[in-house]
């Protein structure tokens, strides 16, 4: 397993609901928090290590040891928005890429725990926007699709720099071609509804 970078095809990805949460879910969720407190990341979610599957994780202080801050959303849904703020966020998936967006800055979600309990969380401020930018990831959305003009027009030429490194790695084998990892996709969700 490891984070995919923009502009792989799984981040353009609409996932699919988890249907069952056994022992190879757990293990599976165990490894992005690995990698996302290697990256030194705050959430991570099931998109950016090209799994299919509406899961995301967080902990709002980047700390390994903070376990009582480690939160798993499984199917989550956003059933309430309020007020609305400006913040700076970045993304493991385009490293180095730093832009403001605005979001709405409380937010009450529901989603299922590793326990497959259902809950319900009212977050604000920083958690509650990593928690949209994360289910924005479960919608193949990313936070530069949220962003001004302004500063689309500032970033393009880093994100043109990430296509060709990305096409550069698919025409070097390193990377499957997009058609490749798009059948790896579909092949993913025809095993989950068969699960
Ligand atoms: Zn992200």
């Amino acid at each position: 397993m490891e984070i995919v970078q923009y502009p792989h095809p799984a981040l353009r990805w609409k996932s699919s609901d988890v249907k069952r949460i056994d022992a190879s879910m757990r293990k599976t969720i165990e490894e992005m928090f690995e990698l996302m407190y290697a990256a030194k990341g705050i959430g991570l979610a099931a998109n950016q290590v090209a799994l299919p599957l509406r899961l995301f994780i967080m902990n709002e202080t980047g700390d390994s040891q903070e376990k009582d801050a480690e939160f798993v959303f499984i199917n989550p849904e956003i059933t309430s928005r309020k007020g609305s703020a400006l913040g700076e966020e970045g993304c493991l998936s385009l490293p180095e890429l730093y832009a403001e967006v605005r979001r709405p800055n409380e937010i009450t979600v529901e989603a299922f725990d590793l326990d497959g309990q259902g809950f319900e969380i009212t977050l604000d401020d920083l958690p509650a926007r990593v928690i949209q930018h994360e289910l924005d990831h479960l919608d193949g959305v990313l936070f530069i699709d949220r962003i001004s003009e302004s500063a689309e027009k500032e970033l393009a030429p880093k994100l043109a720099d990430f296509e060709i490194r990305f096409r550069n790695l698919q025409s070097s084998g390193d990377v499957p071609t997009d058609e490749e990892i798009v059948a790896n996709l579909e092949a993913q969700v025809t095993s989950l509804t068969q699960g």
